[in-house]
């Protein structure tokens, strides 16, 4: 609307415009919790509405997709076939949540489960699909577990299933578990994993949407934007898009971890200042914000900000992405004066390498090595030469792959030496003196 573009603060969501988590906590997850809040309400009507309402609805919001591609929602799920040559169309549901750092989907998954059910068979409505699966990480037990309770009360309702909800449209949904790997969060290797066969990313294209889950038409969408999808047809496409910055709308989880008093996952409006997150939800930096060392905005993808860019960033897609990072899950990852960064980039360094499918060279071996000459500048048992080095390997792996996989380990490595280099130059040089001054030792 032309009021919400004219404003320049953000932030302060109330709690009757929350989606999720004012309730957290204190309320009951299941159906009768969920009837209470206003889940099912009238959905057989908006299945009613049909396919292309729905996807003009999302399209209206400004939805963009939560998982951390940010693309826009509406726009994806109209990629699917309108009319079947015969294939059935699917909906995959990753929840497969695993960026380290993110833990949004979860609190959806344990607290909220019927709205992302019923998400399923909105999202499922707008793409034509007979079913949908719902992959969900090895490791979330309890998330698990309720999921299963939910999807058994909407069963038994008749929400589910032939003529759900009464609406005429048959959708069946499973709940399929993953085995922990971080990699089958990558939408083509989750659907070999579906297929059961090893997860290992596809190359891209056929984009799933014309050869998907068992060579069918499919779309793999993130459960938060499943999960708020009945809520905006509910309340209107123009609800959901006065919140935020142009291109940058509606409400969003964030989540934050690390060196603040109260680590929290938390509904806000999209384009809420950094600091104002922190300050607001997690009572501040520890030790305040000056005491403040860098923030990782997005999930371990995205590379750090030094705090003189923290200082008025907005969490948008647009805004950190200008500012050199990303918006990625939205797992603002927070670490004052006393963080070792070099050690911390390092250990996500290894947390690549291991991860790494290893089916293209450039991430098998560039991850790898990555972790190698990150150990090195750990130590600071290296030459100075050796920083460019590192940012030419980032460069030689970025871009080069089959997945997004080699990207996300080099981005957080090349922002590291983009605004931490006098660090690793400091290192280097007490490490080479500190060599030298024992070796004059030694001579003594
Ligand atoms: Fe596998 Fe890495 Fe290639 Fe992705 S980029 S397909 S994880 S080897």
């Amino acid at each position: 609307s032309s009021a919400s573009e004219e404003k320049t603060v953000f932030g302060g969501l109330s709690d009757e415009d929350r989606i999720f988590t004012n309730l957290y906590g204190k309320h009951d997850p299941f159906i009768k919790g969920a009837l209470a809040r206003g889940d099912w309400y009238k959905t057989k009507e908006l299945v009613q509405m049909g396919p292309d309402w729905i996807v003009e609805e999302m399209k209206a919001s400004g939805l963009r997709g939560r998982g951390g591609a940010g693309f826009p929602s509406g726009l994806k799920w109209s990629f699917m076939p309108k009319v079947s040559d015969g294939r059935p169309s699917y909906l995959v549901v990753n929840a497969d949540e695993s960026e380290p750092g993110t833990c949004k989907d979860r609190e959806i998954m344990r607290q909220d489960p019927h709205k992302l059910i019923e998400g399923c068979l909105i999202a499922g409505t707008a793409m034509r699909a007979r079913a949908g699966y719902i992959y969900i990480r090895g490791e979330y037990y309890a998330e698990r577990k309720a999921l299963e309770q939910a999807l058994k009360e909407a069963y038994d309702r008749g929400f589910l299933g032939k003529n759900a909800c009464g609406s005429g449209k048959d959708f069946d949904l499973v709940v399929h578990y993953g085995a922990g790997a971080y990699i089958c969060g990558e939408e083509t290797a989750l659907i070999e994993s579906l297929e059961g066969k090893t997860g290992k990313p596809r190359l891209k294209p056929p984009f799933p949407a014309g050869v998907g889950l068992f060579g069918c038409p499919t779309t793999v969408t993130n459960v938060e934007t499943v999960a708020v999808a009945p809520t905006i047809l509910r309340r209107g496409a123009d609800w959901f898009a006065s919140f935020g910055r142009p291109n940058n709308r509606g409400t969003k989880l964030f989540c934050i971890s690390g060196h603040v008093n109260k680590p929290c996952t938390v509904e806000e409006e999209m384009s809420i200042s950094l600091r104002e997150l922190i300050e607001k939800h997690c009572g501040g930096v520890r030790g305040g914000w000056d005491n403040l060392l860098a923030v990782i905005p997005g999930g371990s993808s995205t590379p750090l900000l030094p705090k003189s860019i923290c200082d008025d960033v907005l969490m948008d897609f647009d805004a950190l992405k200008s500012s050199g990072s990303g918006l990625g899950t939205a797992a603002v990852i927070v670490m004052d004066k006393s963080t070792d960064v070099v050690d911390a980039i390092a250990r996500l360094s290894y947390f690549y390498k291991h991860e790494s499918c290893g089916q293209c060279t450039p991430c098998r071996e560039g991850t790898g090595w990555l972790y190698k000459m990150m150990q090195r500048m750990q130590t600071g048992d290296a030459r100075v030469e050796e920083i460019d080095q590192l940012w030419e390997l980032t460069k030689q792996i970025e871009g080069h792959t089959i997945c997004a996989l080699g990207d996300a380990a080099a981005w957080p490595v090349q922002g590291l030496i983009r605004h931490m280099r006098p660090e690793l130059e400091k290192r280097i040089n007490a490490y080479s003196a500190d060599a030298a001054n024992k070796a004059k030792e030694i001579a003594k």
